[in-house]
């Protein structure tokens, strides 16, 4: 194991739609936070030391290229894929019609259209409700694009490939309306498939964090399967800790429920009068617009598939959640707030208005005539794409980072640490072989008989105590349940030739362990334990008063210590040849491993 490997780990990453790159700018603003932070900030200093953080700030490094160097926003990879499915790749993409570096948007006059021209900013297309009449010339507005195949079509083959976000092997299934597609097969993109094995090699993640924009709210698990496949325990995390915390963070009410959890059955009684979200009622609280799991809890209806947060908590067991950052009437200081029916349309206008002030309007491109060759008269403007759902650069974006490594921050916080608090090896006496001692063990408690013969071997006898210090569990709920996930250990290792383990095996399983933090609005016992067949349930070895060692034969099976909380006392009894180093490890997946060297006394 690599020395990070044996610390929690935090991954946290952006871009995975290339036109999302504000995520990009918070990644980069952490890593400046932990790095500067570290030696001067003792908060920083203490998560550096205790974790390791696995930063990726561009996941998919095409379409962000596209996003920003070529003006073309592009949610997808590069993926080579012909859409249309002609036989020719990439042969119809949009367009930048007039030649300003920007694919921008087209306006032209069509009595079929649904936009029209706003009154106040005539930069503004306010889009009309289905059915909604209007006097105004109808508008349609589409994007800078002609048809370069002469098929009837525009853009509907560009360089986009497969979007990321729906190439996780979580809930995966193939839908070929979806534009851009999921891919042939889970991580059939390469982006996606790095990251799979990032996290396959890298099985000591417990917190992970996918930056995408916009709406400035964040999305924590499932959204492709209904609230009940998540273990209760792990919903009071996400939601009364971290969720509360980031409600706080970016200044938006918390639900009362999180503030007062032990009046959830209250809330419940409430909720059953007044919500017809069968979810909402078994928890308590209906889920915040800025903490939210992308599922549809009043229909009943999932959202999507293959999406990473899903694959990370459902598959890997972690702490996964992906933040759309950005909400302008949020996230500008003094933006006017408004309320009621035309609180969209007055944002917008606010957010030109803010624009011309404070960019001198260099971040949209006011309409200009154009000739578009198959649809004829009509303007080129709008938004420039990468500000489009992307933080402004300045003020604006510093106040997302920030928010954002406060957050993370907050969320490290929480994370796991296993100590070894004692340790101690006491010399018992000596014997002229392992099997002079005899020991007797009645319940927890084991009674060493002294062997007659002074000899070269020590009797000694190892105790030591494993702690949790962190705040949260070694795993999620759903984490120890998992196969592929492994429970806390603790091993006792010497010389192999020369050390005999009397009781207790070489290594001791010490199953999860709590961390120090109770946690609000879950009242159920600690973390459900792994699948049976998972665990080789082994009682500590038995001896018989008097009952001469030798004649059990050896034993190699690990033991079990039933013990739960945030600690473990563990203690063997080994006979050592000669002489021998000691080292205590105490070795936890997501945890932490911790060795402590021995001197016997
Ligand atoms: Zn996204």
């Amino acid at each position: 194991m690599k020395p990070y490997q044996g610390k929690p780990g935090f991954w946290i990453c952006g871009s995975t739609h290339g036109n999302e790159y504000t995520g990009t700018e918070v990644c980069l603003y952490i890593i400046d936070k932990l790095v500067s932070g570290y030696g001067s900030d003792d908060e920083v200093t203490r998560i550096v030391n205790g974790q390791t953080f696995y930063v990726c700030p561009v996941v998919n490094p095409d379409g962000l290229f596209n996003s920003l160097e070529k003006g073309i926003p592009q949610r997808q990879n590069s993926m080579k894929k012909d859409d249309d499915e002609d036989g020719k790749v990439n042969e119809d993409g949009y367009d930048d019609l007039n030649g300003d570096g920007h694919i921008t948007r087209f306006r032209y006059k069509d009595l079929k259209g649904q936009y029209i021209i706003d009154d106040e900013d005539p930069r503004l297309m306010i889009r009309l409700r289905r059915e909604q009449k209007t006097d105004k010339p109808r508008y349609s507005v589409i994007m800078e694009d002609k048809d370069n195949d002469k098929d009837g079509k525009r853009g509907e083959d560009s360089e986009r490939g497969i979007d990321l976000n729906r190439n996780f092997p979580e809930g995966w299934f193939r839908d070929n309306t979806m534009a851009g597609g999921q891919g042939d097969y889970p991580t059939s993109a390469p982006e996606t498939q790095a990251i799979a094995e990032f996290f396959t090699n890298h099985t000591n993640i417990l917190m992970a964090q996918n930056y995408h924009t916009s709406g400035g709210f964040t999305y924590r698990p499932m959204g492709t399967a209904p609230p009940t496949q998540l273990h209760p325990k792990d919903v009071a995390i996400f939601d009364f800790i971290m969720g509360k915390k980031y409600l706080e963070i970016i200044g938006e009410e918390v639900p009362k429920a999180w503030q007062k959890p032990e009046a959830l059955n209250t809330f419940k009684e409430e909720l059953k009068k007044t919500s017809k979200n069968k979810y909402a009622i078994s928890r308590g609280y209906v889920l915040p617009r800025g903490w939210r799991a992308s599922y549809n809890e009043e229909r009943d209806q999932r959202y999507n598939y293959g999406m990473a947060t899903d694959w990370m908590y459902m598959q890997l067991g972690i702490y996964a959640v992906t933040t759309e950052l950005w909400n302008p009437q949020r996230d500008i200081k003094d933006f006017p707030q408004f309320k009621g029916p035309d609180t969209r349309i007055q944002s917008q206008r606010a957010l030109l208005k803010y624009q011309d002030e404070k960019y001198g309007g260099k971040l949209f491109i006011s309409w200009n005539k154009f000739n578009h060759p198959e649809l004829g008269e009509g303007e080129i403007g709008g938004w420039i794409p990468k500000y489009r759902s992307n933080a402004f650069p300045g003020e604006p974006l510093i106040g997302v980072c920030e928010k954002h490594w406060q957050f993370e921050k907050f969320r490290a916080g929480l994370q796991p640490e296993i100590v070894i608090t004692e340790a101690k090896a006491r010399l018992l006496y000596t014997a002229k072989s392992a099997s002079d001692a005899v020991a007797s063990q009645k319940g927890d408690q084991v009674t060493i008989k002294k062997g007659k013969s002074k000899g070269k071997y020590k009797i000694i006898e190892v105790t030591a105590t494993i702690e949790n210090k962190g705040k949260l569990a070694t795993h999620l709920a759903r984490g120890a349940q998992l196969a592929g996930n492994r429970q806390d250990v603790v091993w006792l290792i010497g010389d192999r030739d020369r050390v005999t383990y009397l009781q207790g095996s070489p290594f001791q399983i010490l199953g999860v362990i709590e961390g120090t933090m109770k946690i609000p609005g879950y009242t159920g016992r600690g973390a459900p334990g792994p699948p049976q067949a998972q665990t080789q349930r082994r009682r500590m070895m038995f001896f018989p008063p008097g009952f001469p060692m030798f004649r059990r034969g050896p034993r190699y099976g690990p033991t079990r210590v039933e013990q739960t909380g945030p600690k473990r006392t563990v203690t063997w009894l080994i006979a050592v040849k000669g002489d021998t180093p000691l080292k205590i490890v105490a070795t936890s997946q997501k945890g932490g491993t911790q060795v402590k060297g021995l001197s016997i006394q």
